[in-house]
């Protein structure tokens, strides 16, 4: 994949193969009878979502999962007709869109049911409605003191032929602690929350588990997991992809825009943080912090890149378009790919490499790319030729 020529100036290669590779990961990781939902919220983790969704549903996954009634939008204009969970929401959101769409909604307070139910009459058409629970994580959902009176109005509405209540579900505060205390008592207030609904004759589904839930508790699958970021490859538990069955969907990558030798002694970019110990060979990368490479990782000689087949430190300051490769004596040429970020399968540094570097998760990493200078290019089965 690295072999092929960098058709832009920054560009991040996205591999559809590992997408399909990882979702066989998942289902093969999914206890039986549990369904898979894609997370492709911000646009696939940076990936593409219409893409990556596409691919993860002809690897098996039934679901795809995101954040805004926009990315929903986005991957019905896409002609994808799978169901999707779109979960986060605002007081004057309009539902109409979504609920003619058949987009399932997640829903908080009763006030937030309202407007979807509004939304649905406008639509001429049942909401489909997940009833989030808060067990604990404390973000969305709904309080166990609220949520006698949520399945009341959620109740009424289905009596009334203008709601459908799809699942009752929520999210983990600390899934990727396998073993931490707080995933039990989640689990156990999932299922006593869902137990109140059956009560009230629904008969909803129940889902809790993101990636690394998928991955480490089959207990919690029950009927549908939520995987996220192992999708794309990126290890829940901080594995490198060389000690994970996952595999990285991206490599980030530019063309090498100039070299040239320069003498010994000379200050190197901004701040002269590093003089030239010698004569040697510099290459200048056209990419920098105004394309999502974190100008802190630039400090001390912490970034590399693999270049010409060898890994080489990146000197001096990250700037906001560019930084500087130190080549030595070796023939490196102008337009010759180098590698910021991918599998390691060549030796070059990974997502997860420039989130232990910088004290942050390698989700940060790749949703953090900046879309309107780097060239997205999708390879692999379905991309589109
Ligand atoms: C982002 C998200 C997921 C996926 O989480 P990962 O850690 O990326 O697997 C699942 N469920 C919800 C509600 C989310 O917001």
């Amino acid at each position: 994949m690295v072999d092929l020529p960098v058709s832009a100036r920054a560009e991040a290669v996205v591999d559809l193969d590992a997408i399909r590779h990882n979702i066989e990961v998942l289902r093969a990781a999914t206890a039986p009878g549990a369904a898979v939902m894609a997370v492709v919220k911000s646009d696939g983790y940076g990936h593409g979502a219409v893409a990556v969704g596409r691919a993860a549903l002809e690897a098996g996954a039934t679901w795809l999962g995101v954040c805004t009634l926009e990315e929903a939008m986005q991957l019905r204009h896409g002609g994808i007709t799978a169901p999707v969970l779109c979960w986060l929401h605002l007081p004057d959101d309009d539902f109409t869109e979504a609920v003619a769409a058949g987009v399932d909604l997640s829903i908080s307070s009763r006030r937030h049911l309202a407007g979807v139910l509004a939304g649905a009459r406008r639509a001429g058409r049942p909401a489909r409605l997940h009833l989030k629970a808060d067990t604990g994580a404390t973000r969305g959902g709904a309080q166990p003191t609220d949520w006698p009176d949520l399945l009341d109005d959620a109740t009424k509405a289905v009596a009334d032929g203008i709601a459908e209540v799809v699942a009752v579900w929520s999210h983990l505060a600390n899934a990727d602690v396998p073993d931490h205390p707080s995933n039990d008592l989640q689990k156990a207030r999932l299922t006593t929350a869902w137990q109140a609904a059956k009560e009230r004759g629904l008969s909803p589904i129940r889902h809790l588990a993101n990636s690394a839930a998928t991955l480490t508790r089959p207990d919690m699958h029950f009927d549908l997991v939520r995987p996220g970021i192992a999708v794309y490859g990126l290890d829940p538990l901080d594995r490198q992809p060389a000690r994970s069955p996952l595999r990285p969907a991206m490599t980030l990558r530019c063309k090498v825009a100039l070299v040239k030798r320069v003498p010994a002694g000379e200050g190197v970019s901004y701040g002269h943080e590093w003089t030239t110990p010698g004569e040697t060979t510099l290459a200048l990368l056209p990419i920098g912090y105004a394309d999502g490479v974190p100008r802190r990782l630039g400090r001390d000689g912490r970034m590399q890149v693999l270049l010409g087949g060898v890994v080489r430190p990146v000197v001096g300051r990250v700037c906001m378009d560019q930084v500087m490769v130190d080549c030595g004596d070796d023939p490196v040429r102008e337009g010759d790919a180098a590698v910021l970020f991918g599998s390691g399968d060549h030796g070059e540094p990974t997502a997860q490499d420039w989130a232990d570097e910088l004290g942050t998760i390698h989700y940060e990493i790749v949703t953090g790319l900046h879309w309107r200078r780097i060239t997205r290019t999708v390879v692999g089965t379905g991309a589109p030729s």
